[in-house]
């Protein structure tokens, strides 16, 4: 978005310019998936595709807000104790932050806003966690409320979860809101306590969504949630964080197959965080192909949560490389992306790769992002 065409749109669709700009960044997680409700790691990377908001107060309660991902609509709410769902679902999302923002009773007026973002929506690049923070971020400087970016994060979770009624954990804002430039967070589930690990500048972030139409997504989650609080329940633990896998051997005879499965990816994969973080740390591309097979085979073959048309991908993509790049499902699963790590010369390898073998084989048409590590939460006054 060209910033100049930005700022004059804030300026006619309000009649003055904005008081500020607050930016926050989508993300992809590179390892750790299905650690996080089991207190594990994760180890996210935000992107430079970042949502932007210009904002100014008003004298008045209204909140007046546009996107230019959706020209010609506008929301607009009072800000008092009644704020519930609207009529735009995206306003909804602006909604719910100032709603979390009103409980825990900060001192809130009016503010007009016109969002801009080159974060795609529903690729599983987190716009929503971008949409949150940066909406939190520009009320917090336009209402000098002190928060802090850890608790931005924290209000981000809670305005999905309690008014979008969407059960995600705290990684997409956490990494939206603490990104550190050209670094990933690894993010302790147990505490929230973080580590900044450093992206060598020459790694590319390749992220393919394979558009699977995902189906049964909520209640298979919810099974495999019940499969490892089951496993940790018997080797009498409160979550998987607390056993190792010489627990998990000797409480073998008692687990359901699928317990012992769902336990073992997670304390597998939570250690495949800890080597990734050190292979990164030495620009191993040979020590993350590994890693990041073993994870994508995990998810596969243990926590079953691939579908044909991922574990095609990655296949695709990993034959294409011949151990020149790294790749793995990222997300959620059930359909969702890939994500690959690789040098530049190697860009056009996947993305013909993909476009070649993809569709003839899954009458799927994927989208390819080429991302850099990205910054995290970035607000600053208009002079
Ligand atoms: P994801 O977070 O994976 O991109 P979600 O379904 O969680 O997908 O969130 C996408 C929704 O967030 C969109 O449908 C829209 O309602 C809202 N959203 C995201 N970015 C914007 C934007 N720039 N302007 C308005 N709404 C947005
Ligand atoms: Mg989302």
């Amino acid at each position: 978005m060209n910033n100049n065409q930005f700022t004059a749109d804030f300026q006619q669709l309000f009649g003055h310019p904005a008081q500020g700009l607050a930016i926050a960044p989508g993300r992809v997680n590179l390892i750790g998936e299905f650690t996080d409700y089991n207190l594990g790691y994760v180890l996210p990377c935000a992107l430079n595709f970042s949502t932007q908001v210009l904002f100014k107060k008003r004298d008045d309660n209204q909140v007046i807000v546009y996107s230019n991902n959706y020209p010609g609509e506008q929301d607009s709410f009072a800000v008092d104790d009644t704020i519930s769902q609207g009529d735009s679902q995206w306003g909804n999302y602006i909604r719910a932050v100032v709603y979390v923002l009103k409980k825990r009773g900060y001192p809130l007026g009016g503010i007009e806003l016109l969002i801009s973002s080159d974060v795609p929506q529903g690729a599983g690049l987190s716009s929503s966690a971008a949409l949150e923070v940066s909406i939190a971020g520009a009320l917090n400087q336009a209402f000098d409320l002190g928060i802090d970016t850890k608790s931005i994060a924290l209000i981000g979770q809670q305005a999905e979860n309690e008014f979008m009624h969407c059960q995600c954990g705290i990684m997409d804002q956490l990494i939206s809101a603490q990104a550190a430039p050209g670094h990933a967070l690894k993010i302790d589930c147990d505490n929230l306590s973080t580590e900044k690990v450093s992206i060598p500048s020459d790694l590319n972030l390749v992220i393919v969504n394979s558009n699977y139409p995902r189906k049964l997504v909520e209640s298979e989650y919810n099974q495999r949630r019940l499969d490892c609080e089951g496993a940790a329940a018997k080797m009498q633990v409160s979550s998987l964080r607390q056993a190792d896998l010489t627990m998990l051997e000797s409480t073998k005879p008692v687990l359901t197959e699928n317990e012992y499965k769902r336990a073992f990816h997670v304390l597998s994969e939570n250690q495949r965080v800890i080597d990734t973080v050190n292979a990164l740390a030495n620009n191993d591309m040979s020590a993350l192909r590994d890693l990041l097979a073993a994870s994508h085979q995990s998810l596969r073959d243990n926590f079953e949560v691939t579908v044909p048309a991922t574990d095609g991908l990655v296949d695709i993509i990993s034959r294409a490389l011949d151990g020149r790049g790294a790749v793995r499902m990222t997300g959620g699963g059930f359909g969702g992306a890939v994500i690959c790590l690789c040098r530049d010369e190697e860009i056009n390898t996947v993305k013909s790769a993909v476009e070649r073998e993809y569709q003839a084989k899954f009458d799927l048409t994927a989208d390819i992002f080429v991302c850099q590590a990205g910054t995290g939460l970035q607000v600053t006054e208009i002079a």
